[in-house]
């Protein structure tokens, strides 16, 4: 969609609506306030809205007051938005004799001969609307923040000073906004991302991160977790090169849909890319041997560090990257089998998802317009979907026509605590892409050759997505099998040393990851310290500890459990530990 439409194109949705009106009367505020400002473009987005202005120096917090003020102002006048139809010549000397460049530019892209302006009192803007009846109708709004944006998003343009707003149908739903807003910002899995030591990026490597020993540990932990899973599920894990000749993308096809979004190399001569994807690979360990219908399924996992070259102005800490690590694998099966195997990974996503209270939710992508494969094989395909998805007993929508072009899919998000939702996994049935380009074959019960299904799946999307996703989820204060740090044994003074150091060795030797802070300063300030690196328990010794051969436990919450035996406090550890318990438990067997 050309920029000149979308800007035209307003969402009609109520809350749009009111979203973009309080646009219009930020705009009429900022003309009476800066009347030599010109007015760019100023839509309605997820949440709230914003508009861009021609001015040399960016809006300052005082400038959001102040513009806020005559908003409010504005809103109380109760002034009608008035509709009125233009030629759109007429509207192009009107706008051009105003001095309002960027509309005129506007409307010399739009091909439609009449054009629709809206007016509020003194303020007139380009629009298709529609709006609320009167400015009254704006409720409960904020002016959130400012930023630079080019104009038309093209850094070739004009640089613009944006101002970013909300607006919500009552009070008591922009607090909860706000509140929500106010929460993402301490959950910021980048700014927690460097105050817990986790990761941190530097330019010199854009969407790549650098993995710090604490966020090491908690990759380990899912690779881990991840592995005792899917060799218990039959799974046979491999590891595919990174760097493949551009043939293999040309057979697969990704050369000629997906170049743009990979990173190529010229080695000897020959063109090489990093591989975006895992998939086309793992067909050359399937092809390595004859396969017989004896031998379906076949399960290859792969953790997969993948390349994918998006725009560095689009990358956002973990969640938009250029490298990444997916936990894939690729299923190799007989129709017949399609469904159980559906049926056994839905169980599998059910069961992961639990471990970390994460609430999913599903949706069936089913044949789009353009598709490969005959009808009756999607038809099946679907239908196995759908069977899976009941013999699991799980609730879930279809996007009808969203599927792959290879064959249908079921994705999958999650809802975080403060209610945004992520997509994850994904698991998606293909029938032709794999299995037709690389010519997989197995011999069927009757001697002859047929085509495998492969299944492409991803449970936690890639490592570094879902360590974002659960580093916001849980604000840091991961639960205890994940927690870099595990517990802290904090000795009352100089004093108790020598038993703070037994407690911590065995911890150490009953593998708990802990830590000893025998710094010389208050308890309440190295207890202050650990809440703060949300460690979940802290172990405090003194006389009456080493005496009894205790320890007083502390929670990250600010919990106090008074003295325990440490043999339980330590077997405890091992069962909560073991048992990847989500909540904290020890001291309370
Ligand atoms: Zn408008
Ligand atoms: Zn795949």
């Amino acid at each position: 969609m050309a920029a000149a439409e979308q800007e035209f194109d307003c969402d009609p949705s109520p809350l749009a609506t009111l979203r973009h009106s309080t646009s219009h009367v930020m705009a009429q505020a900022v003309k009476r306030l800066y009347p030599d400002v010109k007015v760019a473009i100023g839509p309605a987005i997820e949440d709230g809205f914003y508009y861009d202005f021609a001015k040399a120096e960016p809006f300052t917090p005082e400038d959001l007051e102040r513009i806020s003020k005559v908003m409010a102002e504005i809103i109380k006048a109760d002034v009608p938005f008035e509709r009125q139809e233009m030629a759109r010549a007429d509207a192009i000397a009107f706008f051009r004799e105003r001095g309002e460049g960027f509309k005129v530019e506007i409307l010399e892209g739009i091909a439609a001969d009449r054009v629709s302006l809206y007016r509020q009192g003194d303020f007139i803007d380009l629009c298709r609307g529609p709006h609320v009846p009167s400015t009254g109708a704006i409720k409960a709004f904020k002016l959130l923040s400012t930023s630079g944006a080019y104009w038309r998003g093209d850094e070739r343009n004009a640089m613009l000073q944006r101002i970013y707003g909300t607006a919500w149908a009552t009070q008591d739903e922009l607090d909860k906004y706000l509140w929500r807003l106010e929460e993402a910002k301490k959950r910021d899995h980048r700014k927690l991302g460097r105050e817990l030591d986790l990761f941190d990026f530097y330019d010199v490597a854009p969407g790549a991160p650098f993995w710090l020993p604490n966020g090491m540990i908690l990759v380990r932990e899912l690779e881990k977790f991840a592995r005792e899973s899917l060799d218990l599920h039959g799974y046979q894990e491999i590891s595919t090169p990174m760097l493949v000749n551009k043939r293999l993308w040309e057979q697969s096809g990704h050369w000629e849909h997906y170049q743009d979004n990979m990173f190529k190399l010229e080695v000897e001569g020959e063109i090489f890319s990093l591989k975006p994807m895992n998939c086309p690979e793992s067909t050359y360990v399937y092809k390595r041997a004859l396969r017989s219908y004896r031998d379906l399924p076949l399960r290859y996992s792969e953790m997969g560090r993948d390349h994918r070259n998006e725009r560095s102005g689009t990358l956002t800490g973990l969640v938009r990257v250029r490298q990444f690590t997916q936990d894939d694998a690729h299923i190799y099966c007989r129709p017949d089998q399609l469904q159980d195997e559906i049926t056994a990974l839905l169980r599998l996503v059910q069961e992961w998802y639990k471990v970390f209270t994460l609430e999913p939710s599903f949706k069936l992508a089913t044949r789009p317009e353009s598709y490969l494969g005959t009808v009756a094989q999607w038809d099946a395909a679907e239908q196995a979907l759908h069977d899976a998805l009941r013999a699991n007993g799980i609730a879930y929508e279809i996007n009808a026509g969203d599927g792959a072009f290879y064959g249908p899919k079921i994705d999958i998000h999650v809802e975080d605590v403060l209610g945004r939702l992520w997509q994850i996994a994904t698991i998606q049935a293909d029938l032709t892409m794999l299995p037709e380009r690389f010519q997989l074959e197995y011999i069927d019960a009757d001697g002859q050759p047929k085509r495998p299904v492969t299944i492409h799946r991803a449970i936690f999307g890639s490592y570094e997505r879902f360590i974002g996703i659960v580093t916001e989820h849980y604000a840091g204060a991961f639960p205890t099998w994940l927690a870099p740090v595990q517990a802290r044994v904090l000795p009352i003074s100089e004093k108790h040393a020598a038993y703070g150091r037994a407690v911590h060795g065995k911890l150490r030797g009953a593998r708990v990851r802990a830590e000893l802070d025998d710094r010389n300063e208050k308890l309440g300030y190295r207890i202050r310290d650990a809440q703060l690196r949300k460690v979940p328990y802290m172990l405090v010794v003194g006389e009456r500890e080493a005496q009894d051969g205790t320890v007083s436990v502390r929670l990250r919450t600010g919990e106090d459990l008074k003295a325990i035996p440490f043999d339980r406090v330590l077997a405890d550890f091992s069962r909560e530990i073991s048992s990847r318990e989500p909540v904290l438990t020890v001291g309370r067997s």
